[in-house]
């Protein structure tokens, strides 16, 4: 027999730069679910549909139907937690989240934009995201007993987390579009990351900090569409300053850089097959040249082409 839904005794309100894991599991806590699963099983939702697919518009209707019977909320009051297609799956986590402990001690609930993976910081206290508790040092997730402490009682609101400057807030400024890069005066970055769309921008963030990791760290580490995912919150920030000083000395830091990438590194006869990944979120048909290798120009080439040509230049992704 089918469940009819009706809305749940208590219906916490719901704050607008809210993330959806983050009402769900207010929402459980404030009708005592026993875990946020049962939740989740009611409102029919799975994890992979609350922290990436559903946060996508296009399927949002259908999936987030029942919650918003349960909730007492509007479709319209519930996609406000929903990411636009601007930021594409590969950059939200699953079940992982981060935490601002000054915004927390504020108002404990989980903002929105602190589970894009490129955020790395709070732009409202100038400090890293923590994604990781500092007393047992288990990464930070939903599944918790409250929502201010981790598992092991550590209250997350008590956490230090580093300080950072103003240049450091640069890529989370451009990614979460609200907090718009005109605040800042010098534009450090090429023009591209000011004028070009979100999902471009992020597309060719994730590509360089690809190449940046393989060319550090060679075949030890496949560079791929979860790959993201996999990475602590204070390595994606020191791998996108580091991107910035790039990007920043331009033209000569791009050319220094794939100077100095050694192909060979990225050549790992065991996962030939995995090769192509090394260029995520780009088709490998970029970067081969007429005698069927991967060229170094052809990555040089590549970036410039972005850069000057941004939201006008649609390369081949991988698919
Ligand atoms: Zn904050
Ligand atoms: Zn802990």
């Amino acid at each position: 027999m089918m469940n009819i839904l009706s809305a749940l005794p208590r219906r916490p309100r719901l704050f607008n730069d809210e993330s959806l894991a983050s009402y769900i599991y207010r929402l459980a806590i404030a009708n005592s679910f026993e875990t946020t699963i049962s939740l989740y099983r009611l409102a029919n939702l799975t994890e992979n549909t609350v922290f990436t697919r559903t946060n996508h518009s296009q399927n949002f209707n259908k999936s987030l139907r029942p919650l918003c019977i349960l909730s007492g909320k509007s479709e319209t009051q519930l996609s406000s937690t929903i990411y636009n297609d601007d930021i594409p799956e590969y950059v939200l986590p699953i079940r992982k989240t981060k935490i601002c402990p000054k915004c927390f001690a504020d108002n404990p609930y989980g903002r929105k934009d602190w589970d894009i993976l490129l955020n790395t910081i709070c732009p409202v206290h100038q400090c890293l995201l923590l994604d990781h508790c500092p007393e047992c040092k288990i990464l930070i997730s939903w599944y918790r007993k409250s929502m201010d402490k981790c598992r092991c009682g550590f209250n997350f609101c008590r956490a230090i987390t580093p300080t950072v400057n103003k240049e450091e807030t640069i890529f989370s400024v451009i990614v979460c579009d609200k907090y718009h890069p005109s605040l800042f005066q010098n534009q450090l970055l090429p023009g591209f990351f000011y004028t070009s769309s979100l999902s471009i921008i992020i597309d060719f963030i994730i590509f360089l900090i690809g190449q940046h990791i393989n060319h550090s760290f060679g075949n030890k580490n496949l560079w791929g569409k979860g790959s993201l995912r996999g990475i602590r919150n204070s390595i994606i920030h020191t791998h996108l300053m580091e991107l910035c000083d790039i990007l920043k000395s331009l033209p000569h830091g791009i050319w220094e850089w794939t100077c100095s990438i050694n192909m060979n590194l990225y050549y790992d006869k065991q996962r030939i097959s995995d090769f192509h990944y090394r260029f995520f979120p780009y088709d490998i048909s970029h970067f081969i040249n007429d005698k069927g290798k991967i060229d170094i120009n052809n990555i040089e080439r590549f970036i410039y082409k972005m850069l000057i040509e941004g939201d006008r230049f649609s390369p081949i992704t991988y698919t």
